[in-house]
Order: structure tokens, then sequence, then C-alpha cells
């Protein structure tokens, strides 16, 4: 089975922050793989855009190198290589002042008819900057898109205001707030298995599933991005974006058709459900954690330079969705650094058997539990109690029925970067997949007050030990709901 590859609309795709990490490490290899494999057409171009007085030819070293880096040789065609290479030009502008965008409008004023795509790859503080000079020079009409990525603000007020400063210049069908969570093969296919097939939705409720489980767990420390971090912390980072979005993807109605607001609607819906957690309801479904030192590891109070950090790299939060679907079924997320191994995974964990028929047996009875890997080894699963075959009585076992991507295609399929995905998305005008500026601000609106809580209690995060499970508190935390947590392992046991 090959993948099917329908070429987009010529394109001028600039980035702002071309030189940078997120460029090179992610958006540039991005582009390359969708250019080798036919998608995006001849004419397109590709410009990298900040303030180092360099050449193209500077730039096109710099992104061969950073493709050599980043893409396995045995995916790097010579001759794809040199076409994608030949696409890219590069421009030096401050965007903080005004004269310099000349440049960039006689650049794009070459090719009148191309889709015009701005990928803002730089601090958020600049977002409105560039909006604004776009506009200023007439860049900002037409067929034109603007994509943003986290952070989208640090709170509820932040967000509006930049929601308003880009919101001013593109109007919202023109906006891209990228998750690259939500790009993942694996979150779409949860889509696909959700209404797509006959079987799930039926048991998709309070009355078959017990509880959710939202994991994403890294075995990394902070290191030397400490000190940043620092001013964010894990509810920030990853739970008011990737994990609230996935939290809505599982949660969310059918929407009346796959098309962005009727998706973006429902996932909203599910926002303006979840109870709020305010006060001492914080503490009590809520548990914050940072690692300790070890003997060859500093904790990361340390690594963030800042002794008195409250700050959480990791964080457990129990949700309730107050709605018909949901009442009485808990979403618990967690996320943190330095943990016992590298995992996101999505846990839907079903209700036991209300009655055995098999009385007292050896095995006990487990729940089926449908588990969602977004890494590593992205792919589904569905555990179900199975017979164990043989004789010697009647013994039961859990077995996993896999649903792994990898079957079924050619040996040397790859699965897709989500940033592949997107990026295309967004030169075809598809908003499916990324968030609306009211989405992005109710899941402010429901981590502020957590983040307030935690701030007016004076307690401090809980330590754990690094390459551990997180606090011991998370462990009470579930033991209180007669619940465990799903271990964190980097391949699951067969
Ligand atoms: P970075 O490595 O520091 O790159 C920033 C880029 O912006 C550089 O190319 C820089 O080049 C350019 N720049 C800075 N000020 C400029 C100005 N006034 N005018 C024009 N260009 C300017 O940062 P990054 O890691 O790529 O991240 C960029 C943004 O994406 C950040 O907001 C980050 O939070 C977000 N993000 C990053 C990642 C990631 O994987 N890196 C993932 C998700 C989100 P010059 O200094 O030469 O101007």
């Amino acid at each position: 089975m090959s993948s099917i590859v329908i070429p987009v609309e010529p394109f001028d795709l600039v980035i702002f922050g071309g030189t940078g990490d997120l460029s090179m490490r992610k958006l540039l290899p991005a582009l390359y793989r969708r250019d080798a494999d036919g998608q995006i057409p001849p004419p397109a171009r590709i410009i990298g855009l900040a303030r180092a007085d360099q050449t193209t030819d500077d730039f096109r070293q710099e992104a061969r190198e950073a493709l050599q880096k980043h893409i396995p040789a045995q995916e790097l065609q010579a001759e794809a290589l040199e076409r994608f290479i030949k696409r890219l030009a590069y421009l030096h502008n401050d965007v903080t002042h005004p004269e310099g965008w000349g440049d960039l409008v006689a650049l794009l004023n070459e090719q009148p008819n191309h889709i015009r795509v701005y990928y803002l790859a730089v601090s958020p503080s600049l977002f409105g900057v560039i909006a604004n000079g776009l506009a200023k020079v007439g860049l900002s009409n037409g067929q034109s898109r603007l994509v943003v990525e986290k952070p989208l603000g640090h709170d509820l007020a932040s967000a509006r205001k930049l929601n308003q400063a880009i919101g001013a210049v593109f109007d919202e069908s023109r906006i891209y707030r990228i998750d690259h969570y939500l790009g993942k093969e694996t979150v779409q296919n949860l889509m696909a298995l959700r209404f797509a097939n006959a079987l799930f939705e039926p048991i998709w409720n309070a009355h078959c599933v017990d509880h959710v489980q939202i994991t994403a767990a890294e075995s990394l420390g902070v290191g030397s991005r400490g000190e940043y971090y620092d001013k964010a912390g894990a509810v920030r980072d990853m739970v008011q974006n990737h994990l609230i979005q996935l939290l809505c993807l599982i949660a969310m109605e059918p929407p009346y058709t796959f098309n962005a607001d009727a998706v973006r609607d429902e996932k909203l819906k599910v926002l303006r459900s979840l109870r709020p957690l305010q006060g001492r309801a914080v503490l009590a479904n809520t548990v914050r954690g940072q690692y300790q030192a070890s003997h060859d590891s500093p904790s990361y109070v340390q690594e963030a330079g800042n002794p008195d950090s409250r700050t959480e790299c990791y964080v457990a939060i129990k949700a309730e969705i107050d709605n018909w679907r949901w009442s009485g079924v808990p979403f618990y997320l967690r996320t943190g650094k330095k943990l016992r191994a590298q995992m996101t995974e999505i846990a839907i964990v079903f209700k036991e058997p209300t009655h055995s028929v098999f009385g007292e047996i050896e095995t006990p009875m487990m729940p089926n539990v449908l588990s969602i890997r977004l890494q590593p080894d992205e792919g589904l699963r569905l555990n179900i109690m199975t017979k164990d075959p043989g004789p010697g009585g009647f013994r039961l076992r859990d077995i996993p029925l896999d649903m792994t991507f990898a079957e079924g295609r050619a040996a040397n399929w790859r699965m897709p970067d989500a940033y592949e995905r997107l990026i295309m998305d967004v030169v075809r005008g598809n908003q499916t997949l990324f968030m609306r500026g009211d989405e992005v601000e109710a899941a402010w609106a429901w981590i502020d007050p957590i983040i307030a809580a935690w701030d007016a209690s004076g307690t401090r995060p809980d330590h754990y030990e690094p390459g551990s499970r997180g606090p011991i508190a998370s462990v009470e935390m579930m033991a209180l709901d007669g619940r465990r947590w799903r271990e964190i392992e980097a391949k699951e046991h067969d």
C-alpha cells in the first residue's frame, strides 16, 4: 500500500525566524519530505527571514546541514535535496524596524498568484509586530495565511491580547494556530476510530468508560532551557495546549461534518463543560512536582538556576466534564520531565463486566483498555480478555489487539511527521486540525484558576526521584479513587 500524494497549489512560504531551531529542526525537514514525495509543485518557494546579515547561499548551506542532521541518510535523495535547496531564499530584516520590508514585497510580488503562508517561528512578542508589518506593506490580503505556534499566551489576558493583535490584521479564517499533537497520524486516527466505526461510539460514554488517562512523559530534564522553562512550567507548556486538545478529541460529540468549524465548535463545548477547579478543589485534584538531583545530574531547581522556584516540571490533574456523556468519568492528565521513559499515551479504561460468570479463577479480570500511543511507536491497541489456550483449567488472559499503522504498509513506509501534514493543510486552507482563538482562550480560562490557587496556597511542588514515575502524591491521588496510573514505559508489554 503506498500513500496517495496530491500536489498542493503553488505557494510562497515565508518563515519568519527561518534560521532558528524550529525552522531547521522541524519545518525544513517536513517540507523536504513533502517535496521528495512530490507534493510541492515546481514554482513553490520557501523564504527564510531573520536579522542575521547573510546571503541565500549561506542559508541554503545551513539548511542542507540541518537536513543532513535531522533526516536519516537513507531518506535523503541527492536529486530531491538539490531541488528542495533551490527553492530556498533568504532575506534579512529586523521585523521591529519599519523599513526593511521592501525586499520581501519585491520577492513575493514576482508571483502574485501564489498562496502566501507566513510562518511565525519567532517569539510571540513579535506576532503582532509582524502582522502589522505585513499589513503596512500590503502583504496581508487575499490568499495569505498566518501560522503561529505555542506559547499562545501566558494566561487568559495575554492570550486575548495575542489573538487581538493578529486578529486585527488576519481574520480567523486565515489564522492557523498549530498544536503539533493534532497533526499526528494517531490523533487523526482517533477520530477515524470514533466516527468511521459503529463499534465504539455506543460505548464511548459514562455507561461504559470508567476513566481516561492522558500521559505525556519525558525522560529528559529541562537541561539548558531551565531558565526559560521556569517562567512557564508543565501546566502552561503541556496541559493548556497539547493535553487539553487530546482531551477535547476524546470527549467531543460527533461533529455534524468533518469541517474545521464543525469540529472546533464541538471541542469548544467540551472546554466549556470542564468543571472549574478553584481554591481547595485545586489542591485536592492536582499534584505538582520537581525532580531532585541524582548522583550525576542536577535537580530541577538547579537547572532552572532558581533555588526558590515553585514552577512545576511535573503535574497531574483530575479533570471532570460536566455534561450528559461524561458525568462521573474522570479524565486524569499528567505530564512531567525526567520520568521513567519517554511516552505519550491516551488510555480509555472501560468498566469491568458487571458480573463474572467465571467465579473464582486464578487470573483476575482486567478492564478493557483502548490505548492510543503518540510516542514511541505510534499506534492503537485494544486490550481484551481471552481464554489462555490449552488444557489445565480455564484461565483468562489479557491480550492486546494491535492496530499499529505499519501493518499492511510497504517495508519502507514511514510515519509522517505532524508538521508535514499541518503545513500542507495550511496551503490547502484546511483549518480542521488547528486551534481556533476561542478554544485557546477557553483552555486558559480553565487553567488560570489552577495556577492562581497554587500561588495563593503558598505550597511548593513535591519532589520526585529522577527516572521515577513522578511524585508519590500522584499515586495517592489515584489510589483515593481506587485506580492506578498506567505504567510509564517506552514499550508496551505483550
Ligand atoms: P530560536 O532558535 O531562538 O529562533 C528564533 C528565530 O527568530 C531566529 O531565526 C532569529 O534569527 C529570528 N529573529 C529573532 N528576532 C527577530 C527579529 N526581530 N526580526 C527577524 N527575525 C528575528 O527559536 P525557536 O526555538 O526556533 O522558536 C521560535 C518560536 O517557536 C518560539 O516562540 C518558540 O517558543 C516556538 N516553538 C519552538 C519549538 C521548537 O521546537 N524549537 C517548538 C514549538 C514552538 P536572528 O537572531 O538572526 O534574527
